[in-house]
């Protein structure tokens, strides 16, 4: 029988696929003297590694073609510099192992290139690919990165950042699992995204072996290493009913009784867009705009390309609302021209809108570019801007908008408890709220979201974070005005209940959410999803919530 490993299921269906390792970082090679008679071998298997890097760089510039085709082929020369080659066998024949002569001959060559005027500087990250490269095949550990594999493949890595995941090829990407992360972490969001499977919080991950067949359910959080026939097929049919079941869903959100709940789309730019049409949301209720920033994570995008990129996603909801989230830099989403570097403690420190106020340069081009990217188009747009703690920062926000000529709808998103509590005050400076559940959860339950060990903590069914939802819906509703949610929360079909039982008006997910909440939605009065949250409000824990919850809207 197959073995079965359990972590968190965070983003629905089965993939079936042969494991491939997201490659870490390379370490140093210790520097161990060899003996001066295994010098010979050693050198052999320097060359051998070099010959092997050199025309793997071929091939792939062979099968991308164009200016990728250049780049690699430049990167394949590097490898094979007759200087550094003389080098490495000059380190080696003085005692440094393989991989410790490479590691040093690059980094002697490194430095020559870096003071070499700007455009050899500009080559050093290529050198260090080329070098992480060979290094890694002498240590047989998988090559550092995305890995290169034109079948498609289970991704497995310790965990993900953004900036790794802007890299992956999404035709490839078969599903993933990752040892680290929560079902907030960005593994989680970006699978969501894609629309594939995805499992986190598996411990043993990463000692699953390259080439492995596993089989990934993404509902229940279960891997099947080596599955049998019968289990793949058993998978691959129960996930195939799920999927018909879902595609009868269509039209606007709503209750039973026709309480309306629009269902919006978190993008992350235009390429999330299709996806989102295709799930028929009803606009965006998260435009995560910092991925637009890390694609250039050395200065921000210029204001022309910012226009851009905005305007094709107002384009694609005309008449239709768009939620803009304000540039989110910080703890888990790094930019290194704009996060301090020295932080103790980056999710407590200068980030999110802390960041803008202290570069207000920053964020008046963003708030220019969205007056502008907006002009003459009939999309209802709305601003909102990340991590407000309280009055004086929604303040802030509010001014900065009104000083860029911006005519949108402005608002606050609740990340921060101090939000949720003071809600009513915030709500007085900005007209509407969305809450972050990814974060709020963090911050009140002061366990990171990136860190898998504490993925209990961040189960956004826990009472105290619906006892939040329920404070900042109630502030809104006084205020008459509206409280979404944008964060993960949104996308768990039974808590997507309970949330608008506790008075959320909105609900913004990753696309491939969308027919899951729909469908479950319309499934249940107003008055049921109201019982629901009061259920689930009653409880001390979140599995308890959970089962309550399930208990009333299945009517037992
Ligand atoms: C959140 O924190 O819930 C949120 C929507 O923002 P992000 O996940 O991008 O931090
Ligand atoms: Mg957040």
């Amino acid at each position: 029988m197959e073995t079965t490993l359990r972590g968190v299921g965070v983003s629905h269906g089965v993939a079936i696929g042969e494991v491939r390792h997201m490659g870490t970082a390379v370490l140093e090679p210790p520097a161990k003297q060899i003996p001066a008679d295994e010098a010979p071998r050693e050198q052999g298997r320097a060359r051998q590694a070099v010959e092997a890097v050199a025309n793997d760089l071929i091939a792939r510039g062979n099968l991308a073609g164009g200016e990728a085709q250049a780049v690699l082929e430049a990167q394949a020369m590097m490898a094979q510099d007759p200087e550094l080659i003389a080098d490495v066998d000059r380190r080696i024949a003085v005692g440094s192992s393989a991989e410790r002569a490479v590691y040093d001959a690059f980094a002697a060559y490194r430095a020559l290139l870096a003071n070499a005027g700007e455009y050899l500087a500009g080559r050093v990250a290529d050198l260090d690919d080329v070098r992480n490269r060979i290094v890694a095949r002498l240590l047989g550990v998988p090559m550092p990165g995305v890995p290169d594999s034109e079948e498609p493949y289970v991704l497995i890595a310790r965990d993900l950042a953004p900036a790794d995941t802007a890299l992956l090829d999404p035709t490839l990407v078969l599903g993933f699992v990752t040892e680290e992360g929560g079902p907030t972490s960005h593994s989680a969001i970006l699978a969501r995204a894609l629309g594939v499977p995805a499992v986190v919080a598996l411990p043993g991950a990463t000692e699953i072996a390259e080439g492995t067949v596993i089989a990934v359910d993404g509902s229940t959080g279960d891997i099947f290493i080596d599955p049998s026939p019968e289990k793949r097929a058993e998978l691959t049919e129960a996930a195939a009913v799920r999927a018909s079941a879902l595609a009868a869903s269509a039209g606007p959100g709503a209750t039973s009784d026709g309480h309306k709940v629009p269902l919006l789309a978190n993008v992350g730019g235009p390429a999330d867009l299709p996806a989102a049409l295709e799930a028929g949301a009803e606009g965006v209720g998260l435009f995560r705009t910092e991925f637009l920033f890390l694609d250039s994570s050395e200065k921000a995008p210029t204001e022309e390309k910012q226009v851009a990129a905005y305007r094709q996603v107002l384009e694609a909801f005309p008449e239709g609302r768009v939620v803009v989230r304000v540039l989110d830099a910080g703890a888990d989403k790094p930019l290194d021209f704009l996060t301090p570097a020295d932080e103790p403690n980056p999710a407590l420190g200068v980030r999110g809108l802390r960041i803008l106020l202290e570069h207000p340069d920053v964020l008046r081009t963003q708030l220019r570019a969205l007056a502008t990217a907006a002009e003459g188009l009939p999309v209802y747009l709305e601003v909102m801007a990340p991590m407000v703690a309280d009055r004086i920062d929604a303040k802030a926000f509010a001014d900065a908008c009104r000083e860029a000529g911006l005519r949108a709808k402005f608002g606050a998103m609740v990340e921060i408890p101090s939000a949720a509590l003071r809600a009513r005050s915030i709500l007085q400076e900005v007209e509407f709220l969305s809450l972050g559940t990814n974060d709020l959860a963090q911050y009140t339950f002061a366990a990171d979201r990136q860190v898998g060990a504490v993925s209990r903590l961040q189960d956004p069914w826990q009472p105290a974070l619906l006892d939040l939802v329920a404070t900042s819906a109630e502030a809104a509703r006084a205020e008459g005005k509206s409280c979404g949610v944008c964060g993960e929360a949104a996308s768990d079909p039974l808590l997507a209940c309970v949330l608008t039982g506790l008075g959320v008006t909105s609900l913004s997910m990753g696309a491939a959410s969308i027919p899951y909440v729909r469908a479950t939605l319309a499934k249940h009065t107003l008055a049921q999803c109201e019982r629901a949250a009061a259920a689930a409000r009653a409880t001390d824990t979140a599995d308890d919530a959970r089962r309550a919850a399930q208990a009333v809207l299945s009517g037992e």
